[in-house]
């Protein structure tokens, strides 16, 4: 199957979805999406998007919230875009139908999560992320210039002359196809699946990430992944999500003795950065030897039903009342800051390549993503990409920071490992809490692996499952690489071995290019 249209769009999460509809008013476009249209990290955001429109709010104040928690790496130009462009680009879903949660008097109710100074998360009870893919995807689906492929993974990008002309993708186990475009956009989104213990769901393997990079577009800031530190932690249950926005509403983190813990880590006790968070979790649980608990039975009971509807029926399911019940409750991968480098305008290092959402980094959020920042971004980057995407052919980005060249490892020296070897060396090896010796040890497992993985045809294969183990080592690959690199402790990279922060040498960007 070969298609052409005047754009492509990969992912159908809320930055694809968002620029598809701006790029339709100026030709034709084609979205890839390798699973169900729904199936992506913003049909699962529970707690809300973030914009400066309440009354005690500016774009400035949020601005310094988006950069305090981004622990000295925010890109602040982009930061401005953010804070600025997003109330008008949420105003634009509440004019489109938008079924946010209001106050009695009409207004957006504002919820308030952890390092936001105010209330300023916009939310559809707990469930947000649901009513805005079905918001877009019902202007999408109106839309005649807009064709949606479902079930249809790109595997790998089209280069011609330096720039890039489309995708390979699959359909099935056997439906090889090419997608020819003027300009081509990434909204793959993250990479939570590299990690055993994530949020994400299954589709957020980081394709985009490894489908830029064996292309050689520059990539930025991979050590830096966000581990929520609220996920259900029942033996043989999903990690199902529970939302920062319960601790806004006044949960409370507490040990085995009912003991809350966290003022001892951060005077802001349980509404600290989301690492502060994640690592007093694990440090509680080593110095106690027993799990640690979010209680929300001190508020009231109706309340706490209303406002969290779907994550009291997952916790009933796992047979708990959110309520009452003292809710066990660890970290987890959630989400990636780092990916393929992009100025403010989507543009990638590769002329007619753009990238918007999870899967780029514009370094909107530094070092630590702040919560219900990254559906604004998605939101913000996702209609400034289409914008630029229809302007005049333009140069690749010109962009800033460290740049180092790296290569494919040499012959293969290990087996083709599962999927699930990859996340669980990724998880205990280059989670939360890193040191020189196991990362050096994993980064020389991935480098086997890696090998074997194209030795056996890596992800240009139609063999769906070597496909996504291919893309989950290579993208681990980049992540363990960078993290080793660093020698500090920032935002949400943390070094036993290094655990300052480190100005002098470390307040700097990183990139990789890969050459093969
Ligand atoms: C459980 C959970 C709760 C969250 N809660 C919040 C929240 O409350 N507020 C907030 O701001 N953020 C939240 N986040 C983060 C936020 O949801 C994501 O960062 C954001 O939605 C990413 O949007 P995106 O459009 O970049 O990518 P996604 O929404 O992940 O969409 C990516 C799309 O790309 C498709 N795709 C991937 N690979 C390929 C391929 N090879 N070919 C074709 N298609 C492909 C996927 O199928 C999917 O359709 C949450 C995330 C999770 C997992």
């Amino acid at each position: 199957m070969d298609l052409r249209a005047d754009f492509l769009v990969i992912g159908s999460g809320i930055a694809g979805l968002r620029a598809a509809l701006s790029l339709a008013e100026a030709g034709e476009v084609v979205i890839l999406t390798k699973s169900d249209p729904g199936e992506s990290n913003t049909g699962y955001a529970q707690g809300g998007i973030a914009a400066a429109i309440g009354a005690d709010d500016s774009p400035e104040l949020h601005a310094r919230d988006t950069i305090a928690a981004g622990d000295g790496l925010c890109v602040p130009e982009a930061v401005d875009r953010l804070v600025h462009d997003g109330p008008r680009d949420v105003r634009e879903l509440l004019d489109w139908g938008a079924a946010f949660d209001r106050d009695a008097d009409g207004r957006p109710s504002l919820g308030r999560e952890a390092a936001h100074s105010v209330r300023r998360v916009l939310h559809a009870r707990d469930a947000t992320g649901r009513e805005i893919t079905r918001l877009l995807w019902a202007r999408v689906s109106a839309c005649a210039r807009i064709r949606l492929l479902d079930d249809a993974g790109a595997t790998e990008l089209s280069i011609e002359d330096g720039a890039c002309t489309g995708v390979r993708f699959v359909r099935g186990a056997v439906d090889v196809g090419t997608a020819t475009a003027r300009r081509t956009l990434l909204a793959t989104g993250g990479a939570g699946q590299v990690f055993r213990e994530t949020t994400n769901p299954a589709v957020a393997t980081g394709d985009g990430i490894a489908m830029a990079a064996r292309a050689g577009a520059r990539l930025t800031d991979l050590e830096f992944v966000q581990f929520h530190p609220t996920v259900l932690n029942v033996e043989g249950a999903p990690r199902f999500l529970l939302s920062e926005a319960l601790r806004g509403e006044g949960a409370r983190l507490v040990n085995e003795a009912g003991e809350a813990f966290m003022t001892r880590d951060d005077p802001a006790g349980d509404l600290a950065p989301r690492d502060v968070v994640a690592r007093a979790i694990v440090r509680e649980v080593e110095r106690t030897g027993t799990p640690v608990y979010l209680t929300l039975a001190h508020l009231d009971a109706d309340f706490v039903t209303r406002r969290f509807p779907t994550i009291a029926r997952a916790c009933a399911h796992a047979g708990f009342n959110l309520a009452r019940d003292r809710i066990p409750v660890s970290p987890a991968a959630h989400y990636l800051m780092g990916g393929v480098a992009t100025d403010l305008d989507a543009r990638t290092s590769i002329p007619g390549l753009f990238a918007a959402g999870e899967v780029a980094c514009t370094g909107v959020h530094g070092a630590n993503r702040l919560a219900s920042n990254s559906l604004l971004e998605g939101l913000v980057f996702g209609a400034r990409a289409a914008a630029a995407m229809k302007a005049a052919p333009q140069p690749a980005a010109l962009m800033v920071g460290e740049l180092i060249d790296v290569r494919l490892p040499g012959r293969a020296s290990a087996a083709v490992p599962t999927a699930y070897e990859v996340r669980d060396l990724m998880w205990r090896s280059v989670g939360l809490l890193r040191i020189a010796r196991g990362l050096e040890a994993a980064s020389a497992q991935l480098d086997a692996w890696l090998a074997a993985c194209e030795a056996a045809g890596g992800a240009r294969r139609c063999d769906a499952e070597l496909r996504r183990t291919t893309t989950l080592v290579t993208v681990g690959w980049f992540i363990a690489r960078a993290a080793l690199r660093r020698h500090e402790s920032r935002g949400a990279h943390f070094r036993a071995d290094f655990p300052a922060r480190d100005d002098l040498h470390w307040s700097k960007h990183v990139s990789d290019v890969l050459h093969t």
